[in-house]
C-alpha cells in the first residue's frame, strides 16, 4: 500500500520505526530538529549510552539488524557494587549467560538511520522543527531550524515519535477535549561524568558489569563503552542535604567525592573539569491517554510514556511499540483505525507499567542493593526459580529477558512474588543459614 507517512523525530524509537514501514511498502517522510548527527560531532542529548535487552533486540530483530548492534554492545551480566567503605559485592542479572547490553546511544541510532536509507521509501529531513500537527486533516508543520522556512506535509499517518517533550502530543492535547495528562519530576536530576581508559586502552574497573555506588539518597552508575571508558551517571536530588545545589564550587566537589566515592575519583582525572562543565539534567515521567487520534496520528517511544531510566527500559519499551504496531498491521491487514485502537488499547498498560517499575528501580538500585537482607531475598528467588521456573520468574527477569511477559504482568507479579519473599523471610528464623533448604522451598510452594 502506498500510503504516505509522516514521522516526527529520527531518534530511537522514530528511526526504527521508519524501517518497519518502509519495508512495508509505505513512503516514509521523516522529519528531525536537530541536525544530522552522523554528520555533527558532539553530545546528542541524554545519556551517552544504554542498557538495550532483549526487548529491545526484538524490535532490532524484526528489522534484521540485531547481529550488527550486538558488535557495538557489551554485555553486562550483573551489578558490581561498590561500598562507600571501599568493599565490594556482585549480583548477577540473571541466570548464566543472561545480560543486558551497554550500546552507544549515537552508535545505534545512527546505525538506523543508515539502515533505514539503503531503502528507497524513506526520506530523512534535518534541522526540521515540528510546530503543529492536525490530525483531522493529517497535516503536520516544520520551521527549518537554520533558514526558518516554514513547510506544512499532508499524509495519511503521523506518528509522533518526538520525545519527552513531544510537540505533536501537544498539539493533540490542545486540539482534543478530555485529553488524559500526567507529567511529573521525580526530586533527583544527573550528570554524566567519566573514567577513561588505562594508558594501552584497557578498562579499569570490570568490564562486562553495570558498576553502582549506591548511597541510600543518590548513588552513581558507570556503564563501559567500547573505547574502554566508562559513562559515569551521578543521580541525586537537586535540593537537600547529599544534592545537587550543596555542590558549587570546585571544592564542594571535590570534598564531596573525596568521602563517598572514594574508590571512583583516582579514576577520574577530569572529574572537576566534568563536573562544572557538564549539564545538570532532570527526569520526568509522562502518562497520557489516547495515544492515537482521528485514526490519523500515533504517539509512540518517549512521546507516549516518558520514564525514568532506572530499569533501562525506555527505549526497550519505544522498540517494543514498534514491534506490536508491526504485528497488528498484520493482523488488521493494513486497516488502520483498527490498528492504532489496538495499539494504544494493548500498550497504554503497559506504558504505565513500565513507568512504575522505572521509578520502584530507583530505590532498588540506590538504596536496597546496599542491604544484606536484598541480596538475600534475590539469592533465594534465583535458586527457587531454577528449581521451579514455571512458577516463579523474578520480576528483574520477567522485565528483562521475557518479551513473552507484558510489563503490566511483571508489574503485578513482581508486586506478588515480594510479598511472598516478605513472609517466607520473616517466618524462618535464621533463613540466612538455610536460605536454599526444603523449608524454604515448601513454604514458598505453600505461598504460590
Ligand atoms: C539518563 C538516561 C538514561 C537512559 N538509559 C536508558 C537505558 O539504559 N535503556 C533504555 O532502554 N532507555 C534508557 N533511557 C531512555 C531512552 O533514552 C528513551 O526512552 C529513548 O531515547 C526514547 O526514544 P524516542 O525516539 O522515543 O525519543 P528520543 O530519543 O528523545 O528522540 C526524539 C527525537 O525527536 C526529536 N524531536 C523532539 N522534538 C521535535 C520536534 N518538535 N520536531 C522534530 N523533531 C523533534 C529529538 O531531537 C529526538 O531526536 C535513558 C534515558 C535517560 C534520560
Amino acid at each position: 500500500m502506498s500510503k504516505k507517512v509522516t514521522l516526527v523525530g529520527a531518534g530511537l524509537v522514530g528511526s526504527l520505526l521508519s524501517i518497519y514501514l518502509a519495508k512495508r511498502g509505505y513512503n516514509v517522510n521523516v522529519f528531525e530538529r536537530r541536525p544530522d548527527m552522523r554528520k555533527t560531532k558532539g553530545y546528542a542529548g541524554k545519556s551517552i549510552n544504554l542498557a538495550l535487552s532483549d526487548r529491545g533486540l526484538r524490535g532490532l530483530e524484526g528489522v534484521g539488524i540485531a547481529d550488527e548492534i550486538r558488535k557495538i554492545a557489551i554485555p553486562m551480566y550483573g551489578r558490581f557494587l561498590h561500598y562507600q567503605d571501599g568493599t565490594t559485592g556482585y549480583q548477577p542479572y540473571g541466570k548464566e549467560g543472561q545480560a543486558i547490553n551497554s550500546v552507544s546511544r549515537a552508535g545505534i541510532n545512527m546505525m538506523l538511520m543508515d539502515l533505514a536509507e539503503t531503502l528507497p521509501n524513506v526520506k530523512f529531513n534535518f534541522e526540521e522543527r515540528c510546530t503543529g500537527v492536525d490530525s483531522v486533516k493529517g497535516v503536520s508543520s516544520f520551521v527549518n531550524e537554520s533558514t526558518q522556512a516554514q513547510t506544512t506535509i499532508n499524509s495519511d499517518l503521523i506518528f509522533g515519535s518526538d520525545g519527552a517533550f513531544s510537540a505533536a502530543r501537544l498539539s493533540a492535547m490542545l486540539g482534543h477535549d478530555r485529553f488524559e495528562y500526567n507529567q511529573f519530576y521525580i526530586e533527583a536530576g544527573y550528570k554524566e561524568l567519566v573514567i577513561p581508559a588505562g594508558p594501552n586502552g584497557e578498562f579499569l574497573i570490570e568490564k562486562n558489569a553495570l558498576h553502582i555506588w549506591p548511597r541510600k539518597s543518590f548513588m552513581m552508575i558507570a556503564l563501559p563503552n567500547i573505547d574502554g571508558t566508562f559513562t559515569c551517571t551521578l543521580f541525586m536530588p537537586f535540593t537537600g542535604e547529599n544534592s545537587f545545589e550543596k555542590l558549587k564550587t570546585r571544592e564542594e566537589v571535590k570534598e564531596f567525592f573525596d568521602r563517598v566515592f572514594p574508590d571512583a575519583v583516582p579514576l577520574m582525572p577530569t572529574l572537576l573539569d566534568d563536573f562544572m562543565t557538564n549539564p545538570t539534567a532532570s527526569l520526568v515521567t509522562v502518562k497520557c491517554f489516547p495515544w492515537t487520534f482521528d485514526d490519523k496520528l500515533a504517539l509512540i517511544g518517549d512521546a507516549a510514556h516518558a520514564i525514568v531510566p532506572f530499569y533501562g527500559q525506555g527505549m526497550n519499551c519505544g522498540f517494543e511499540d514498534c514491534v506490536v504496531l508491526n504485528e497488528l498491521i498484520d493482523k488488521h491487514k493494513e486497516n488502520w483505525p483498527a490498528i492504532l485502537n489496538e495499539y494504544q488499547i494493548l500498550r497504554k498498560p503497559d506504558g504505565d507499567a513500565v513507568a512504575d517499575l522505572a521509578i520502584g528501580n530507583f530505590t532498588e538500585m540506590r538504596d536496597k542493593t546496599a542491604d544484606p537482607k536484598f541480596h538475600l531475598q534475590k539469592k533465594i528467588e534465583a535458586w527457587f526459580s531454577e528449581k521451579h521456573p514455571d512458577k516463579w520468574v523474578p520480576q528483574y527477569s520477567m522485565v528483562t529477558y521475557r518479551p513473552d511477559i507484558r510489563y503490566s504482568y511483571a508489574l503485578k507479579r513482581g508486586k506478588e512474588q515480594d510479598e511472598i519473599m516478605q513472609k517466607v523471610m520473616a517466618a524462618v528464623p535464621g533463613i540466612e543459614e538455610k536460605w536454599d533448604t526444603p523449608e524454604v522451598e515448601k513454604l514458598i510452594l505453600q505461598h504460590l
